[in-house]
Formats: C-alpha cells, structure tokens, sequence
C-alpha cells in the first residue's frame, strides 16, 4: 500500500498546560476512496473521520487497545464507522459510499447535510477490560464540531479539533489532515484566552496543507505565541487486518442468516466493510462458524 507519506506528531506548549496532535492523511483517505469508492461528499466525510480516530487513536494508552468512533446520522451517508489504534492504523467505511449533495454556498462539501441530526458514539476497547463506550447528540454532524462537543461533554477535556480534506474535480485527494489541541486542568486563563484568540484566526486545515504546510508548521500556527516542544512522531496508514479474523466477518450476520445459508447449500461470498476483500466460505465453513456461536 502507497502510504508512504502519511503521518501524525504530537506536542506539548504552554509550559505542558496545552497537548496537541496533528496528523497529514492524503494518502490513506485516498486509498479508503478507491477501495469503497466514495463520492466525493463521502471521501470528505470518511476522510475527516480517519483522521480523527487516528489522532485519537494516539492517545490510548496500550498497544493493544482500540479506538471506534460511529456517527450514525439522518443524512444520506446514513453511517461511518472508524477504528483505529495505538500504532498509527485505521481503518473506516461508509454505508452509503456513493451519497453526494450539492456543494454548499461557499463552495465547500456539505459533510454536515450529508451526516444529519443523529449519534456519535465513541467506544474503547481496552485489552483484558470492560470496554467504555459514550454517545452523545450529533452537534452539527461537521465531525470536527461534533468531536470538540464529545471531549467537553464525555470527558470534560476543553478541546479543540480541526479536519480537513480538500477533493480534487476528478474525486482525486488533494490533501487531507487535522489537528487536536486540549487543555490540561491547570491550564492559566491567559493561556486559554490566547489560545482561543489563536483558534478564531488561523486559516483552516486545507489552506495550510494546500499551501505546502508541514503538520508541525500547522501546529506552529495553532500554538503560535506558545512554546512548543514535539513530543513524538508516527507513520499512519490504512490497515484492515481481516485475514486473521475472517470467520468473523460472516458470523456477523447471525445464527439465523447462518442456518438460512447452509440451508441452501451453496457457497457463499462476502465482502470484508472495512477494506472490501471478498472471502469464500464454504457450507462446511458455515457449519463451523454457527456452531463456534453462543445462543
Ligand atoms: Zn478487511
């Protein structure tokens, strides 16, 4: 996979009162386009969602934990789904790839139209644990919005995120990224007042990438005033993983769809949702997944 070029940094500023990440995402969201193709309202949508997961994906704290972050809307993208971890992989799918909207009036893509009035719910799974999971009202279904709502309301984090993906004409990505920057409880209120001066005139995320900005120039910008000091830097990409896993992709279906299949006798195809790979499985599969499952 060409995913060569993507990655994400994270920083501390202020004195450790600020923490903050960035992430360039062109290729991978590229990839996940071709391989659901996606409209270009979906790639702006599963784009701004990659992104995210993987930055929040940066601040679980094992290598085994995992990050999944659904926004389940009105609009006509109806679903997205991203998981993503610890080592900078993601993976994500829309259930309405080919969904698209009018742009909107100032020529931007409408992701808030095409997600609607709904749910975003973020669910951790932590190795050997009780996974948590919160879900929240959908605030303007933009996702950057939706998320900065989701730490100040589920985590009480003052946050602040950042997504965007800039599709070409030709559906190709022009470039894609974001950035996360929290405040710590101590933080001092000239900080907090600086910052917010900072956030209410930065250009946006696609202007600084279109222009050739590096994440840590774009972080610069952001923290501009504060000292910052870069605290680590991953590859990212998009990963799905399902080889290993592959019964599990059936067995979704159920116990009931599962006898219907064998039933009929006949091999059956499906495909993976996340990365599209198809798997064969034949009745004696089928037989074996249904019985691997609790009532
Ligand atoms: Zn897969």
């Amino acid at each position: 996979m060409e995913n060569y070029h993507d990655y994400m940094v994270r920083a501390m500023a202020a004195d450790k009162q600020i923490r903050a990440f960035a992430i360039t995402s062109k290729d991978l969201v590229e990839y996940a386009k071709n391989i659901h193709s996606l409209s270009h309202l979906a790639t702006a949508a599963l784009g701004r969602l990659l992104s995210a997961g993987l930055m929040m994906g940066d601040m679980l704290k094992s290598k085994e934990d995992l990050l999944t972050v659904q926004f389940m809307g009105d609009g006509p993208l109806k679903h997205l789904l991203v998981t993503a971890d610890y080592n900078g992989n993601v993976k994500g799918y829309v259930s309405n790839p080919s969904a698209d909207l009018p742009l909107r009036e100032d020529g931007h893509l409408d992701v808030g139209k095409g997600i609607g009035n709904g749910n975003l719910t973020v669910i951790r799974d932590f190795h050997m644990k009780e996974p948590y999971s919160s879900t929240i009202p959908l605030h303007s279904g933009e996702i950057a919005d939706d998320l900065t709502y989701y730490f100040a309301q589920s985590e009480q984090i003052p946050t602040s995120v950042g997504l965007g993906v800039l599709v070409n004409k030709d559906g190709s990505v022009n470039c894609a990224g974001g950035f996360i920057v929290q405040l710590m409880p101590f933080t001092k209120q000239e900080v907090i007042d600086k910052l917010s001066d900072n956030l209410n005139h930065i250009p946006t995320v696609t202007e600084m990438l279109k222009e050739g900005k590096s994440i840590e120039d774009m972080l610069r910008i952001v923290l501009n005033g504060f000292d910052i000091e870069f605290t680590g830097s991953k590859d990212v990409r998009f990963y799905c993983g399902c080889e290993e896993r592959k019964d599990n992709i059936i067995a979704t279906v159920g116990k009931d769809e599962l006898n219907e299949m064998i039933k009929e006798g006949k091999e059956v195809e499906t495909s993976c949702a996340f990365c599209e790979k198809k798997y064969k499985f034949s009745v004696e599969d089928l037989i074996r997944i249904r019985d691997s499952l609790k009532d």
